[in-house]
């Protein structure tokens, strides 16, 4: 099983990589790809250009087996839909082997306001991460429309996952992290140092090009 995570990543942080390399072992899959979105669809434009972001997502995972660095959607035009991507990665994977989600408990809440949700279900497993501070990644706390569309879904166990390519949603606890881009950003943007929220290397980066000031 393939594991991908999309996102803006502006900038990456260990909210985003600690969980991801967490799923990653958990469910034991080959790998999660990190996929930097180019056109946001739901929310502002990232700050950092394509090439930037790409950057500190590279020093971010050097060394580290389990998470990789795809950027197709930096190299697609028009709005980065999830759909689209995963349309191309079933079509490089084949129709056997699962393909698993990622995405936190936040944008698990407005899943169903995403390009072909159900398309996306058929394409892919959802793993939905618990993300602290926002919705609590459990079916008690999603709203109505979406628990009635998830229920049917949920796997009791994530060895469910292996017995299909695709089409069920895995709760996946991960150690909270209360990390968000905003909050970096914020921090940068103050003069405070973001130390301890994401690799230095990336800092280094942020630092040397000025970005978020
Ligand atoms: P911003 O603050 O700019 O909205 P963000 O920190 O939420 O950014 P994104 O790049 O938008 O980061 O997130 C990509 C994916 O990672 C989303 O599915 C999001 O829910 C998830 N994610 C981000 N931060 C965390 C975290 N601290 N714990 C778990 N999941 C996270």
């Amino acid at each position: 099983m393939m594991g991908v995570l999309g996102g803006t990543f502006d900038p990456v942080h260990f909210g985003h990589l600690r969980p991801a390399l967490e799923v990653c072992q958990e469910l034991s899959l080959r790998e999660v790809r990190l996929v930097p979105l180019r056109q946001a669809v739901h929310r502002p434009q990232p700050l950092a250009s394509p090439d930037q972001r790409l950057a500190m997502l590279k020093l971010a995972v050097a060394g580290e087996p389990g998470l990789a660095l795809d950027d197709r959607e930096l190299r697609r035009v028009g709005p980065s839909y999830s759909y689209d991507t995963l349309v191309e990665l079933r079509a490089e994977l084949g129709a056997e082997e699962g393909i698993c989600l990622l995405l936190g408990a936040d944008a698990f809440a407005g899943f169903l306001s995403w390009h072909r949700p159900d398309d996306i279900l058929g394409l892919a497993h959802l793993v939905v991460m618990r993300r602290p501070g926002d919705v609590p990644g459990e079916p008690a706390a999603m709203d109505e429309a979406l628990r009635v569309w998830a229920v049917p879904r949920l796997c009791s166990s994530p060895a469910a996952l292996a017995e299909a390519p695709a089409g069920r949603i895995w709760f996946q606890d991960v150690t909270p992290l209360a990390i968000s881009a905003t909050q970096i950003r914020r921090l940068v943007a103050r003069g405070r140092s973001p130390r301890y929220l994401l690799p230095d290397a990336v800092i280094a980066l942020i630092v040397g090009d000025g970005l978020y000031r």
